[in-house]
């Protein structure tokens, strides 16, 4: 979707600390390193090594985690072994405060006019993620300011761990399958993370084009996308 440029250019630039914790482990490790910051809490730590690279997906509760989980997280990307104790407990702690509270829940507006956000999310959670996506979901301000991005249809926060849908969308003649698929499209971007490699950002790597062509409407979401624009 063209208007996602823009989204992400919104959102990345106030993720430093997903900059600092790659410099970080490349320094520490001593060879470049790619990094995913993810939503998975399933999978909180894995690693390959892809062209030389050292490819690390690790969940963003990470982005606070003190030195001594630090240091067991470098340990094992280097022996791909260790018995990782403080990482355990800072997980287990992290994990309990996740479910508790997912994301921040304030000023939150799921019900539309004509749409129903939450209702789209949790369905495509259910569908798709295995309800494994914690962020949270809301129409965005319709304040002049943001009229002037209306071509930003939905965008994601990785910071806050919200997305943000155009109100522009919440009308009839809107159908149900576009605006689900824009859901889906920000879900995606919420469960794979970013990936941060040097200063060049990959927004949609080919896995994500690969995953969002797995949106059952997507035929369907596209044609209708098209179709507005003349
Ligand atoms: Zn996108």
């Amino acid at each position: 979707m063209k208007p996602d440029a823009a989204d992400m250019q919104l959102t990345l630039p106030f993720t430093p600390t997903g900059h600092a914790l790659r410099r970080t482990l490349e320094e520490r490790l001593g060879r470049p390193v790619s990094l995913v910051l993810t939503d998975n809490s399933t999978t909180v730590l894995s690693c390959r090594t892809l062209d030389g690279i050292l490819s690390v997906r690790l969940h963003r509760m990470f982005l606070s985690a003190d030195h001594a989980v630090l240091d067991e997280i470098v340990t094992y990307l280097r022996e791909k072994r260790g018995a990782m104790p403080h990482f355990r407990s800072f997980l287990r702690l992290n994990r309990e405060d996740l479910k508790r509270k997912p994301a921040k829940k304030v000023n939150l507006r799921t019900r539309g006019r004509h749409h129903d956000l939450s209702e789209l999310y949790e369905e495509i959670n259910r569908t798709y993620f295995g309800s494994t996506v914690t962020a949270a979901i809301t129409w965005g301000s319709r304040s002049p300011r943001s009229a002037v991005r209306k071509r930003t249809v939905g965008s994601y926060s990785e910071r806050s761990n919200t997305i943000r849908i155009n109100p522009v969308l919440d009308r009839k003649d809107v159908p149900a399958c576009y605006v689900a698929f824009i859901v889906y499209h920000e879900m995606l971007h919420a469960a794979m993370g970013i990936a941060v490699r040097g200063k060049r950002r990959s927004v949609h790597p080919r896995e994500f084009r690969r995953r969002e062509k797995l949106f059952q409407e997507y035929g369907k979401a596209m044609a209708w996308e098209s179709g507005k624009e003349h």
